[in-house]
């Protein structure tokens, strides 16, 4: 390599005005061009101009894209610094230009830091290194890192020293950080599925109120819940004869076994079923009445969750449920998705009856808007409130020394703000 880095200066002419004012688009573009060279992006931001043009920068680990856009001109400046061997500028280059349908583009690649011209100094280098790099002297990011999951108008972000495991598996990109505030956190393309720091809310609550309510409860499916948490809640009933979860990606049962032991400390447990494969293909084949519990513990409805959330698949589970079988599901944030939040509980309604369909809520710091919810859906007489042990409840939380579930948060749970009932009532 005869330089530090590659510098490629970019012209975009007579792109789709609209496109380079989309600050969403632009930073999608920008962020899948970096992906796409191979960089591995630390962070990034943009910024919409009023009345028009969008400036943004994505920092890579092999330093940075940038963008300035003049809607107006249809015209869009960029430049590609990369450093290194293992990205490839001009595949970004070329990706924008078809991002930002640019009727023709120019640019110029410059050597920067030409080695021939540059001379190592002499001086102790371990005196500049943090003590966070690695022995072997590579470059391990500094503390002020931040990940961020976002939409296009909210977003949560949170401080990491790093990641711990990054890879792309058959159905999504799957990582795991080390943050500071809440520990290891996997995410699932982008978006945050569990932290060690505030995991026990919903595994607690998806887990405890479907078990503890059922009359006598004796099979338990777990759809999806590959981090194990789950799992791990439901083994707490020791006078279940059987437990099966159904995961679909491997990666993420690698991903936590390596780095969020305590939340997968029963992905080995003998008495847990645990079957990777697609959970609709298992829900569809399984026998009628074979299961007292379902729980559908998935990501949002996207990639290999979508067909989580359809009516054919809960028509299936409610065909696999036990006479008094119940189902419940994580319903998303009422608050945050509020679309697919109102359409699954009309789906659950037209399956199981206006009255045996139920919501609770619970608070998860690290998930959008931190309120979220989880239906209860039962095909017989089990219900959430009437008939419940409330001395059952608590011996259980006690013995078991949650965190989170008790025999009261059980009850505030149900107990809906006018907003949530509206939606649910539409
Ligand atoms: N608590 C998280 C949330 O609310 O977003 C969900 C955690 S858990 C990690 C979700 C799991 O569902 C993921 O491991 C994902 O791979 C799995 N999953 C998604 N679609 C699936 C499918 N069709 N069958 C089985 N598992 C699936």
């Amino acid at each position: 390599m005869a330089s530090l880095g590659r510098h490629i200066i970019v012209e975009y002419y007579d792109c789709a005005p609209e496109a380079l004012n989309d600050v969403t688009h632009i930073e999608k573009s920008m962020e899948g061009a970096a992906v796409e060279a191979g960089a591995t992006i630390i962070n990034s931001t943009f910024h919409h101009f009023s009345p028009y043009g969008v400036s943004g920068v994505v920092v890579i680990e092999e330093s940075h894209l940038a963008i300035h856009t003049w809607p107006e001109y249809g015209y869009a400046s960029v430049d590609l610094f990369t450093c290194g061997e293992s990205v490839d500028p001009w595949v970004s280059y070329q990706y924008l230009k078809e991002a930002f349908k640019a009727a023709h583009g120019s640019a110029v690649e410059l050597k920067r830091g030409e080695l021939a011209l540059l001379s190592k100094k002499d001086f102790d280098i371990h005196q500049l290194r943090d003590e966070k790099s690695t022995d072997a002297g590579e470059p391990i990011r500094t503390r002020d890192v931040w990940f961020t999951e976002r939409d296009d108008k909210i977003a949560l972000s949170m401080k990491h020293n790093g990641k711990l495991y990054d890879q792309q598996s058959a159905f999504q990109r799957v990582e795991v950080y080390e943050t500071q505030a809440y520990g290891n956190m996997l995410t699932l393309d982008g978006m945050v599925m569990t932290t060690e720091k505030d995991e026990y809310v919903y595994h607690e609550m998806i887990a405890h109120v479907p078990v503890l309510t059922h009359p006598n409860p004796k099979r338990v499916l777990i759809i999806g819940g590959g981090d194990g948490g789950t799992a791990r809640e439901i083994l707490r009933h020791t006078d279940l004869e059987e437990v099966v979860m159904v995961e679909i990606d491997e990666k993420v049962i690698e991903a936590c076994k390596l780095h969020l032991p305590n939340i997968a400390s029963a992905l080995d447990d003998p008495r847990l079923d645990l079957i990777v494969d697609d959970g609709i293909k298992y829900v569809n084949e399984a026998p009628d009445g074979s299961f007292d519990v379902v729980i559908v513990d998935s990501t949002d409805p996207v990639g290999p969750a979508e067909g989580l959330f359809s009516i054919d698949f809960y028509k299936e589970v409610y065909r696999i449920l036990s006479p008094n079988g119940v189902m419940v599901t994580q319903s998303e944030s009422p608050r945050f998705n509020n679309k697919v939040f109102k359409e699954v509980y009309q789906v659950y309604r037209s399956i199981f009856g206006l009255d045996k369909v139920h919501c609770y809520l619970a608070y998860i710091p690290t998930y959008p808007t931190g309120m979220w919810s989880f239906s209860y859906s039962t095909k017989g007489a089990s219900h959430p409130l009437k008939g419940f042990d409330l001395n059952k409840s608590k011996e259980f939380a006690e013995k078991n020394g949650l965190n989170y579930y008790n025999e009261d948060v059980h009850s505030a749970a149900f107990a809906l703000p006018n907003f949530v009932k509206q939606m649910i009532d539409q």
